[in-house]
C-alpha cells in the first residue's frame, strides 16, 4: 500500500496540515502540533484492509456432516464511509450452511474487520462479505445482514439521527430455496 512508505505518510501529514490551515485554525499552535501525524497513523490503521496482504489467514476444517444453518449474530464492526470518510458502525449477522469445509467461528470477526478496514459503501461491504464466505469457504449458502448507522447522515446534511440502514446479501442455496432463506432470516431475527 502506498501509505506504508514514509514519504506517503509524510504527504498525508502535509495534506492534513493544509486542511487545518484552510478551515481556519492555527495549525502551528500547540493543540494541533501532533494532529497531522496522529491522523496519518489513524488512516494507516483504519485503512489496513486496502492492502490484500492483510487478508486474514483462514484455517479450514473438514466438515463431518453438518448440513444445517449456522448463525453468528450481532458481530460489531466499525468502518468509514467512502463518500465522507465519517464513521459507519453497527453489527453484522451471518447465516451460512457450510460445504465440505468449516471455518473456526473466531475467524468471522476477523473477516469482517478486514473488509471494514477500508472506506466502504454499505451495500458493497455486505456483498464483499457474502462473496468471500461463499467463495473462500465454498459454503453451500450464505446470508449476510448488516445494520449500520452512518455519521454522515447524522452529523451533517439531513441530520437523520439514529437512522439504521439495513442491507443484506444472499448467495447459494439461500438464493435458490425460499424456505431455507426464510429459516435463515427467522434465526437471524430471533
Ligand atoms: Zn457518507
Amino acid at each position: 500500500m502506498k501509505m506504508k512508505d514514509e514519504s506517503g505518510k509524510q504527504r498525508i501529514e502535509d495534506a492534513v496540515r493544509t486542511i487545518l490551515k484552510e478551515v481556519g485554525v492555527d495549525e502551528n499552535s500547540e493543540t494541533y502540533e501532533n494532529t497531522p501525524r496522529r491522523v496519518a497513523d489513524m488512516y494507516l490503521e483504519l485503512f489496513a484492509g486496502i492492502d490484500g496482504n492483510n487478508e486474514p489467514k483462514l484455517t479450514l476444517f473438514d466438515n463431518n456432516g453438518y448440513r444445517d444453518i449456522l448463525t453468528l449474530k450481532r458481530i460489531p464492526f466499525y468502518s468509514v464511509c467512502a463518500h465522507h470518510l465519517l464513521p459507519i458502525f453497527g453489527d453484522i449477522s451471518i447465516a451460512y450452511i457450510p460445504g465440505k469445509k468449516i471455518l473456526g467461528l473466531s475467524k468471522f470477526p476477523r473477516i469482517i474487520k478486514y473488509f471494514a478496514s477500508r472506506p466502504q459503501i454499505q451495500e458493497e461491504f455486505t456483498g464483499q462479505l457474502a462473496d468471500f464466505i461463499y467463495e473462500r469457504l465454498k459454503a453451500t449458502g450464505v446470508l449476510v445482514m448488516v445494520k449500520a448507522r452512518h455519521l454522515c447522515l447524522e452529523m451533517r446534511g439531513i441530520k437523520a439521527h439514529n437512522v439504521e440502514t439495513v442491507s443484506s446479501a444472499i448467495r447459494g442455496v439461500f438464493e435458490e430455496n425460499v424456505s431455507t432463506k426464510e429459516e435463515a432470516l427467522k434465526l437471524l431475527m430471533s
